[in-house]
């Protein structure tokens, strides 16, 4: 019998995982996408009429996050990416020829006109805007029933650097000037897409003024007196706990 393979089997942006988030083993098909070159993890959707087997279930994997390390959401989080793209990518976006699987990286090519399509990272800016000493902005998204205070984010526009997305995100949204904007740290984050690229700002000028189809307020907060922010795992959460640590070492 052949070495069983470490598989993540997905149902869109379900995972299937046993009781204690294991992932189970299988053996690998010819269509498997492989995770790690000659390793045996492998990735594929659940395939039609496939059952689900007694002790799994199909987990979000938003949920996972809190229930795994990094690394393993990480990990987690390339292979639902990877997934998505080769089932976006079956016809060449130039001629609209069915596609091949490349054999030895991850491209999709096309046999007619060999266009080759990777998988690509949409960039994503997140804020995090503080004022004097002991504030924070907080926004809450028009899009979100909860009463969640998140940071300022939205998508790279082509042509732009980071920086000016910053500053572009945060006058749209909020009506805020910004400055010293600086870079902290990034995340990939798997919904559907993303690369998080995450940014300190100071509040420079403006009063607040909400954009009211994205947010839906928005307030300068205390930093012991925050609403409910982002959870735990979320590079949001990370940058608020981070700004938190700061401001008692200063
Ligand atoms: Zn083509």
């Amino acid at each position: 019998m052949s070495q069983l393979s470490l598989a993540y089997i997905f149902q869109h942006q379900k995972l299937l995982v046993d009781e204690n988030f294991q992932l189970p083993k299988v053996e690998k098909l010819a269509s498997d996408l492989p995770i790690h070159h000659n390793d045996r993890v492998i990735a594929r959707d659940l395939l039609e009429g496939e059952s689900i087997p007694e002790g799994y279930q199909l987990i979000p994997i938003r949920e996972l996050i809190q229930s795994w390390s990094t690394t393993d959401f990480l990990q987690a989080s390339r292979a639902v990416q990877l997934l998505e793209w080769r089932r976006n990518h079956k016809f060449c976006s130039h001629c609209g020829h069915p596609t091949d699987i490349h054999t030895k990286e991850y491209a999709m090519v096309c046999p007619a006109c060999a266009y080759h399509q990777y998988p690509r990272v949409q960039p994503c800016i997140i804020t995090i805007i503080t004022r004097g000493h002991d504030e924070v902005l907080l926004a809450k998204s028009a899009h979100n029933k909860s009463n969640m205070y998140g940071l300022i984010a939205g998508f790279v526009e082509v042509g732009e650097t980071l920086e000016e997305a910053v500053q572009r995100e945060t006058l749209e949204e909020v009506g805020l000037k910004l400055k010293n904007i600086r870079y902290m740290s990034s995340q990939p984050w798997p919904f559907p897409s993303n690369l998080m690229i995450a940014f300190h700002a100071e509040y420079d000028s403006g009063e607040i003024e909400l954009q009211l189809e994205e947010i839906s307020d928005a307030q300068f907060f205390k930093f012991d007196q925050l609403p409910e922010i982002p959870f735990k795992g979320s590079i949001a959460h990370a940058m608020i706990m981070q700004m938190i640590e700061n401001k008692k070492a200063s």
